[in-house]
């Protein structure tokens, strides 16, 4: 499939046809790619970029096993999943081994916000109770159900969006720039994960004292939109244990950080302790390299008490064979291709560099990551920890000409934001890093020369 039209051409279509409002990346200079391979995508001149973002191209843009098999199921059977098929029972029994022995039961959905949908749904049936906990800066899917939680969309609207009642959102225990910073207490992980645990407590009691009742807490395992946020240690555990000790229904989102992006667990909720019980998982994304599928995993007393309702789940597309042969054929290119360890060595790799570029140019105030999730938070002050998004945004601009493509996010738009397709190698990294570090050096020259004149 080469171009079928020039580059204007599409770029006039699309603006006559494309509601504006639909996300275009470099809007000013949209890219046109028409090829795609590895970490690399392909502009229709050939130009090559180097792929940080797409967590949806899990293992690998265009992967050649997992495409063959998509082709050769829809040459089979495409129809859905009202039949029975070897290809949903693979898949779930693959899942299943991945996640703790309860939670057995899954809905497959054509997108996230399906499942997250989903989820609200059963445990709203389940509880018996209504309200929903979410943290601040979440992004859990485009549905009204999920935009209504999700302030990280709500707070761009120009006319500002009053919370719903039902809607309780909880401080973001991000210790570099939240509520509670690692520097006001000596780094004492401990103490900043207590101080955010309170905050969940609070806000519950004071709800409850009001007559509201929950059913429900969201929350993205890493936070992602809200600008690479890793949780404290313990936080996850402590807070997962409060509300389900109030019977309040816990979702892990996988939709970013699944599937071995996390490095060390196959799904990140796994990396802080061992013994936190999600009764939800939500996945998408990585899930079909592209293909759409998507999916909520639960246990059977909650899939069991909606089915007493005389509630039958149907997704016309969900869970087709194709969807689920992508998902399969992702999970066995995961294991024989040993992407989460990839994940793991290369990640690692990639943060001790940014490190050491930390230590030279000040602009980077920190760097954060686990695995192939990883973030770069830049300020204007090291110590005041002012966000820099004036500056991020040159430095986005400036790599897309050293094609390389990043995005930017967090509530004040400072955070470089990674999460490549997980075969991002040793070399990918270090030719970010070059081009990283010429710009850095040229806005620093920059930054001088004003200050120079200023002076
Ligand atoms: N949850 C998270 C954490 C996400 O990042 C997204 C998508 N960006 C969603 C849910 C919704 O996914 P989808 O676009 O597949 O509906």
């Amino acid at each position: 499939f080469a171009e079928l039209y020039t580059k204007d051409k599409t770029l006039q279509l699309r603006s006559i046809y494309v509601p504006n409002c639909t996300e275009l990346f470099y809007r000013h200079d949209p890219l046109k790619i028409v090829r795609c391979q590895g970490t690399y995508m392909y502009d229709q001149l050939g130009q090559r970029y180097l792929d940080c973002i797409n967590n949806v191209a899990h293992v690998g843009h265009c992967h050649p096993y997992v495409n063959k098999q998509i082709y050769r199921q829809m040459g089979a059977c495409a129809t859905n999943n009202r039949y029975l098929h070897d290809n949903t029972v693979i898949l779930a029994e693959k899942l299943a081994k991945t996640l703790p022995e309860d939670l057995t039961q899954i809905f497959y959905t054509n997108s996230a916000s399906e499942a997250n949908d989903l989820a609200i749904r059963l445990a709203r049936q389940y509880t018996g109770n209504y309200d929903i906990l979410a943290l601040d800066n979440a992004y859990h899917g485009h549905l009204s159900s999920l935009v209504e939680l999700s302030t990280y969309e709500f707070k761009k609207f120009k006319t500002p969006v009053k919370i719903p009642d039902h809607v309780h959102i909880l401080p973001t225990p991000d210790v570099y720039r939240g509520k509670y910073r690692d520097i006001d207490y000596n780094n004492d992980e401990a103490k900043l994960c207590e101080l955010y645990v309170n905050e969940v407590r609070q806000i519950v009691e004071e709800a409850e004292a009001r007559g509201r009742r929950f059913a429900i807490f969201f929350i993205e395992t890493l936070q992602s939109c809200g600008g690479q946020i890793i949780y404290p240690k313990g936080y996850l555990k402590q807070t997962f244990d409060y509300l389900q000790s109030k019977g309040i229904l816990c979702v892990a989102d996988e939709v970013q950080t699944g599937f071995g992006r996390s490095g060390t667990h196959f799904w990140a909720y796994q990396s802080y302790e061992d013994d936190v019980r999600p009764d939800f998982v939500t996945l998408g994304k990585s899930m079909g390299n592209g293909f759409p599928v998507a999916g909520l995993v639960t246990r059977k007393a909650i899939t069991d008490k909606f089915e007493a309702q005389g509630i039958e789940y149907f997704n016309t597309y969900g869970g087709n064979p194709v969807s689920c042969r992508a998902a399969i054929a992702v999970l066995d290119v995961i294991e024989n291709e040993h992407l989460q360890e990839n994940a793991h060595k290369v990640g690692l790799y990639f943060v001790n560099q940014l490190r050491e570029l930390q230590k030279r140019y000040a602009l980077i105030g920190d760097v954060r990551g686990r695995g192939l999730f990883l973030g770069i938070e830049l300020v204007r002050d090291r110590a005041a920890r002012e966000p820099a998004p004036i500056e991020t945004k040159a430095i986005q601009l400036k790599l897309r000409d050293n094609f390389i493509i990043v995005s930017i996010d967090g509530p004040d738009h400072n955070v470089l934001k990674f999460k490549p397709p997980m075969c991002f190698a040793m070399v990918d990294v270090d030719y970010f890093c070059e081009k990283f570090q010429i710009i850095l050096e040229e806005m620093q020259a920059i930054k001088s020369e004003i200050e120079g004149n200023n002076a």
